[in-house]
């Protein structure tokens, strides 16, 4: 390539041999009919070479196509372009008096490269951003169009799909009535004591709950509720309230965030950790994320508070989600209300991989699921035998994709191709 592309976080530098930017519908479709090997780039915040096409291949990013928000008020439904961003879109959304019933930590992210990896935010009752998704339209491996939507035998395959399937040009989103949040922060819960019924108490105590620990003590240092303002306050008297604002990653500046102290506002002003006009997180960093069980959720956080000396010294924060069960075949949250234990990294890729091999070895028995998007080690056979529909997975890939254009080195280790 003439230009070099990285993703966000500047640890992939991708080797495809070309970046191409189609800015109509017409020449996507001719490109990716002309292409032996495909790979379509989002907003590049993954950190794993999940987008990386390999150096024969085609990078295609979508951003240059128009961009497409069509809210339909009556069914409460928006069909959006794949290259969107969450910021755009929860904007128009909610100009329209509606919303999506999550968001993760940041805005910034594509729509559908986040429904791509099972991207996630919190709260036992909310599943994944792919669980609003109704349908997706693929552009596949000849250039043609295919729709998939809710009630299609193939749907449960369409939407958390690594990329591989064809280049997802739009989705459409179920959508509910506009709410507001606010944030309230608490700090230093402990976790000597802290049982399951605890655990699940404290997660259930607002719309979103995370809880976040540097592990350099054991215990969460803080703990973000963000409550509907049409549900209950909690009493929260598990930790104190914060004294100040809080940046998620100790000695960042809480400006980046989005607004605390119980200050009512927008959902889409709140949902997110991060406001969409900072940087997210630290900027300087590598992530990795294990999606667990949550009927495990106290054992997994024994199990890490037992490596903590280990874990701290490359640990900028960790933080403790949930995400309800979800249906789609590779979402790391399939068949299982689950906990997702995250940790940003310092930015030192050989200093992270072996606490992050010995994270997974700590993780091990409660049969953790990688997040897609981010760094792992766990061994490829290992992760097939946590997706127990991934030969459904693979027989819709050959359907859609008979020749393997879209299938990258990451999708075929996975697949077991
Ligand atoms: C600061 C930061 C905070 C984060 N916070 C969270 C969080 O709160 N929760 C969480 O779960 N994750 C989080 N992530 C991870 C992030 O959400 C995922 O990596 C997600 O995939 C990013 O979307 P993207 O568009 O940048 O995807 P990319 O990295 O660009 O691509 C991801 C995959 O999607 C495919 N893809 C992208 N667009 C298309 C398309 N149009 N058609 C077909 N395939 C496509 C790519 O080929 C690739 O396989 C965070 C990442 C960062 C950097």
């Amino acid at each position: 390539m003439t230009e070099t592309v990285t993703n966000w976080a500047g640890n992939i530098t991708y080797a495809a041999k070309e970046l191409h930017r189609p800015h109509s519908l017409d020449a996507l479709r001719t490109l990716v009919a002309d292409s032996s090997k495909v790979r379509v780039l989002g907003s590049g915040h993954s950190f794993n070479e999940i987008a990386e096409p390999g150096p024969e291949g085609t990078l295609l990013s979508i951003a240059g196509l128009p961009p497409v928000i069509d809210v339909d008020t009556t069914a409460r439904t928006v069909r959006v372009s794949g290259g969107v961003r969450y910021a755009e879109l929860a904007r128009v959304v909610h100009t329209h008096g509606l919303a999506l019933p999550n968001m993760a930590s940041l805005p910034h992210i594509s729509v559908a490269g986040s429904v791509a990896t099972g991207t996630h935010g919190s709260g036992v009752a909310n599943g994944s951003l792919a669980a609003p998704v109704r349908e997706v339209e693929l552009v596949t491996a000849d250039g043609d169009t295919v729709r998939i939507g809710r009630g299609d035998a193939r749907f449960d395959g369409a939407v958390t799909s690594l990329g591989a399937l064809g280049v997802v040009v739009a989705l459409t989103l179920d959508l509910e009535p506009a709410f507001e949040v606010e944030q309230h922060v608490f700090t230093e819960l402990p976790l000597a004591g802290l049982d399951l019924e605890a655990y699940e108490t404290i997660a259930a105590a607002a719309y979103s709950v995370s809880l976040f620990t540097d592990w350099r003590e054991p215990g969460f240092r803080q703990v973000w509720l963000k409550r509907r303002t049409d549900q209950p306050l909690p009493d929260f008297p598990w930790a104190a309230p914060a004294t100040e604002k809080l940046h998620p990653v100790p000695g960042m500046p809480a400006v980046n965030c989005t607004e605390q102290f119980g200050v009512p506002g927008p959902w889409h002003e709140r949902l997110p950790h991060f406001r969409a006009e900072f940087t997210p997180s630290s900027g300087a960093e590598l992530q990795s994320e294990y999606l667990l069980p949550r009927e495990h959720a106290v054992d997994v956080l024994h199990a890490l508070d037992g490596i903590r000396a280990t874990v701290a010294p490359v640990l900028q924060t960790c933080e403790i989600r949930t995400v309800a069960a979800d249906q789609q075949w590779l979402s790391p949250a399939y068949g299982r209300d689950t906990v997702a234990v995250h940790f940003t990294w310092v930015e030192d890729t050989q200093a992270v991989l072996p606490v992050v091999r010995r994270v997974e070895e700590a993780l091990d028995p409660f049969d953790a699921r990688p997040h897609w998007g981010k760094v792992f080690t766990t061994p490829a056979p290992v992760l097939r035998g946590r997706y127990p529909r991934l030969a459904d997975f693979r027989v819709l890939a050959r359907a859609l994709d008979p020749d393997g254009k879209f299938a990258n080195p990451f999708v075929r280790t996975v697949l077991g191709d």
